[in-house]
Formats: structure tokens, C-alpha cells, sequence
């Protein structure tokens, strides 16, 4: 199958050629028709399955041979749950559409509003927005909705967990109900199918499986030790498994800052991203890591979702998420587009629980491997699948172990719990992790599109400006059918 059949024209297939995309990737084999059909879609696929282009591509070319835009006005609007990731799929626009006679923009909160709307003045053929900034944008009526042709939502699930629900009810009915609509979203629960079946008409379901993409390219695993000593083996394992660049991942903002100052003082070279720091200063932490001016990048889940970074080795969970979906994300920042990725996960005994949920959603066990020196002194107990008791996933995983050893390909050099079989000088699995399901096995099942844990987790996180807040807080009043006050009296 080649971009050519899927019905892209020349200058399209040009960028393509030089950007090297030989094949398009599954979701975008089927939604670039579809989208080209003019038809609605409800997609399952993550980040990395090169979901952005599958929209983007058909969008541009629809672009291109259908109308012009006029002053204020937007035709295609793709709404995104953060500020990375608005800047992130702006890029990608610029970079499948740089050749093309089209006006493209971001806006996002964070920023000067005025730099936006001078942009909007002109119109734009397409612009990229976080959900609160483009709310301002509306009431201070800098923007038309009257002249737009397709929404596309990305993220959508993410938005929802953000609680920019209300934002997105006020925005929605100020659009054309005679559109284009698209929706991607990584998990599809129960207010995603509700927001879906609001949105859409006769959508064409998409779904990738996540095991055909992210996961299966990123080599996952382990290693229990005590929360106090997480530092000094995260400065251990960089120098001994002379790690390069490394995005680390650490739970919250004040754990970041202390992390950067122990790395700075063992002679590291580390710049922080999270909710404290301004958007420029986001922005540059990521520029200097992506130029390589700096070796560990260290954020919240802020910078979970839409940082691509190329050709990215290792990601490290220095703490694990409090959301699961989370996990996903932030290992989708690694083993992006088929490349080969690491993810390993620093894990004490107070985040068993969290470690459960991600082994539920994401349906396989990640390997342990014990490091020596930096054993728990505290136990992290063992997981099994689906939260079965321990001894049961056991034996039920020992049934279905192959007879021959196979050998654990996860951590160049680590050493894990002595295995029978293992061969010298590799690390071989826990007792239990050898009879895991390996997470590169072609049959481990991967629910993460499909399954989401339990709907109604509503988690605020600095990726959210303050007035969404404001907003959501006073939904029940906006519900009831109080007008919105303008933005100034907010
Ligand atoms: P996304 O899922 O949109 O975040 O894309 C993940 C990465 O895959 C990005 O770095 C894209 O540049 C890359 N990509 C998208 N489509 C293709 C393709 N057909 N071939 C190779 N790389 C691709």
C-alpha cells in the first residue's frame, strides 16, 4: 500500500518522499480515505501510530482543492488537550503542508493572546488550539466559526481528564452543525462514547491496536528498590548503562526540581519542564533537549503527551504515574514510529497499586529486575494479571510458560534475580517475571485502546490553564443557563 493509493496528490507525495514516510502506517491506510471521503471518524490509536498525519494529510488537501478562507474566519480546527501538544501537531501541519498556499497557527494559553489574534485577522485555513485559549479567543470575537469545514479532536480523552468538558460544551455549540468531524482518542470510555455520539454522524470506526504500534517497540521493565534510594540508582544506572538522552519522569513538580538539582550536581546537564514554568521556558527546556544541548530532560505528565522527539532511547518513570493511561503516554515518548525504545520503571512498595492499574489497562506484567546494591528493604509485592492473587497468576503463567528458558533481552547489563538458564552476563527475569508474558511477545494481549479503568477519574494537572478551571468550577451555573460573563469580568 503506498501514500499514491491512497489517493494523495503530488505535492502531498513530494513531502512525503522527503520526509522518508515509505508506507502509511495502519490508521493512516484507513483514515486517509475516509477523511478524503469527507466522512466522520471515531479512531482508537495513541500517539506514535503516526495518527497526526492521518489526519492531517487528507485535511491539507481538502484544504488545497476546496475554498479559501476570509478575515476571522477558520476552516479546519483541531482542538488538543495541552500546549505541547498544540505546538506538536502545528509542526506537523507546517511540515506535511510547508509547500502549500496555506495559512497555518497555534494558540494556546500561557502566551500573549494579542500575537493570535493578529494572526486570526487575516483568517486561517487551519489553527491548532488548547480548548480555554480558544474560548478567550471566541469571546473576545476574534474568531468566526461560520466559514469552518472540520473539527478534528485530538486527545479527546485526555481533554476530558483535563475537565475541559465544559469549555468543550460551550464551544461545540457555537460551531456549524453541518461539518466535518473527527476524533481520536487513545482510550474510548464511557463519556468518550457519550461525547462521540454527540459529535459524530455515521463515524468510521477506526481502532489500532496499540500492540501493532507503541508498545510492541518499546522494551519495558522494572526495578524495585526503597523511594529513599531512587536518586542514587537512577544516578547509578545512567552511569553504568551509559544512558544518553533520557526523558525521566518524576510525579510532581517540587520532586522535579530536586531530582535536576541532584543530577546538576553530579556534573549532569538536565532542564526541567512542568506546570510552574512558563510556556517559553517549556518550550526552551524542549529545544535544548531535541538539539541535544542537554543530556536528561526531566517533567511532570505535562509533558507526557505530545512531546516527539526523535529517535528518542530511553524513557525513565522515576516514580509511576497516578494516572495509568499516563504510563502509556509517557512510554509512547520512546519507540516512536517503529523505532526501538527502552521504558524502565523505578518502583518502591507504596506504588504497587498504581503499578496494578497500568498492568490491568495495558494487559501485560512488566519485567523486574533487581539491581544489586539497591534492593528493597521495603518489599514491593509481586503483581499478577487482572489483579489475580499472586499465587494463581503464578501458576496459571507457569502453565503456560514454554518449556525451553527464554532468555530476558530487557536491560543491556543489569543483573536480575538469579534464573536458572540465564545466560552469563545478561540479566535474567524474577522467578516470577521469567514466566511473565514477555512484553514483546506477539501474542501479548494489549487493551490499551480499547479499555480504559474505571470512567470518571477526573484529574486536574498543570497542563490546564487556570481560567479552564474557573470555568469548569462554575459549570453547574453555566448549565442551568446563566450566560457566560465576558473574559474580562472572569
Ligand atoms: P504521531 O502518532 O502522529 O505522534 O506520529 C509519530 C511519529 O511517526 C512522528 O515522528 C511522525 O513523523 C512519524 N510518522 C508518521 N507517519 C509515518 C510514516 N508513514 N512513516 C514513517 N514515520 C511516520
Amino acid at each position: 500500500m503506498t501514500f499514491l493509493a491512497l489517493g494523495l496528490i503530488d505535492p502531498l507525495l513530494r513531502t512525503l518522499d522527503t520526509l522518508g514516510y515509505k508506507q502509511p502506517t495502519p490508521v493512516q491506510k484507513q483514515a486517509i480515505p475516509a477523511v478524503l471521503g469527507g466522512r466522520d471518524l471515531m479512531a482508537a490509536a495513541q500517539t506514535g501510530t503516526g495518527k497526526t498525519a492521518a489526519f492531517a494529510l487528507p485535511l491539507l488537501q481538502t484544504l488545497l482543492l476546496e475554498g479559501v478562507t476570509a478575515p476571522k474566519a477558520v476552516r479546519t480546527l483541531v482542538l488538543v488537550p495541552t500546549r505541547e501538544l498544540a505546538e506538536q501537531v502545528y509542526q506537523s501541519f507546517r511540515t506535511y503542508g510547508g509547500s502549500l498556499p496555506l495559512k497555518c497557527a497555534v494558540a494556546y494559553g500561557g502566551v500573549p493572546i494579542e500575537g493570535q489574534i493578529s494572526k486570526l485577522r487575516r483568517g486561517l485555513d487551519v489553527l491548532v488550539a488548547t480548548p480555554g485559549r480558544l474560548l478567550d479567543l471566541h469571546d473576545q470575537g476574534a474568531i468566526s466559526f461560520a466559514m469552518m469545514q472540520t473539527l478534528v479532536l485530538d486527545e479527546a480523552d485526555r481533554m476530558l481528564d483535563l475537565g475541559f468538558e465544559h469549555d468543550l460544551d460551550i464551544l461545540l455549540s457555537a460551531m456549524p452543525k453541518q461539518r466535518q468531524t473527527l476524533l481520536f482518542s487513545a482510550t474510548f470510555s464511557d463519556p468518550i462514547r457519550k461525547l462521540a455520539n454527540t459529535m459524530l454522524r455515521d463515524p468510521v470506526s477506526i481502532q489500532v491496536s496499540a500492540s501493532n504500534t507503541t508498545t510492541r517497540s518499546v522494551k519495558q521493565w522494572l526495578i524495585p528498590t526503597d523511594k529513599r534510594r531512587k536518586p542514587e540508582l537512577l544516578l547509578h544506572l545512567l552511569k553504568k548503562l551509559q544512558w544518553g538522552q533520557v526523558l525521566i519522569f518524576v510525579k510532581t513538580r517540587k520532586g522535579v526540581e530536586t531530582l535536576i538539582k541532584t543530577l546538576q550536581e553530579h556534573g549532569y546537564s538536565a532542564d526541567a519542564i512542568h506546570g510552574d514554568k512558563t510556556q517559553p521556558a517549556r518550550l526552551r527546556a524542549l529545544d535544548r533537549f531535541k538539539r541535544r544541548e542537554v543530556q536528561l530532560l526531566v517533567a511532570t505528565d505535562v509533558a507526557a503527551r505530545g512531546l516527539d522527539i526523535e529517535a528518542l532511547p530511553q524513557v525513565v518513570n522515576f516514580d509511576l504515574p497516578s494516572v495509568a493511561e499516563d504510563y502509556v503516554h509517557r512510554i509512547g515518548r520512546t519507540g516512536r514510529a517503529g523505532m526501538e525504545g527502552e521504558a524502565i520503571s523505578l518502583l518502591c512498595a507504596d506504588e504497587v497499586d498504581l503499578l496494578k492499574e497500568i498492568e490491568t489497562l495495558t494487559g501485560q506484567l512488566i519485567y523486574r529486575v533487581e539491581e544489586a546494591g539497591f534492593e528493597a528493604e521495603h518489599r514491593v509485592p509481586e503483581t499478577g494479571p487482572k489483579g489475580m492473587a499472586i499465587a494463581a497468576a503464578k501458576r496459571a503463567a507457569a502453565e503456560a510458560a514454554p518449556k525451553k528458558k527464554r532468555p530476558f533481552t530487557g536491560p543491556a547489563g543489569g543483573r536480575a534475580a538469579q534464573t536458572a538458564g540465564a545466560p552469563a552476563g545478561k540479566p535474567a527475569a524474577t522467578a516470577s517475571g521469567a514466566a511473565r508474558k514477555s512484553p514483546y511477545s506477539k501474542s501479548a494481549p494489549n487493551r490499551a485502546a480499547s479499555s480504559a479503568p474505571s470512567g470518571g477519574q477526573f484529574v486536574v494537572t498543570a497542563g490546564r490553564g487556570a481560567k479552564s478551571q474557573a470555568r469548569s468550577a462554575g459549570k453547574a451555573q453555566a448549565q442551568s443557563g446563566a450566560r457566560r460573563p465576558k473574559s474580562g469580568q472572569r
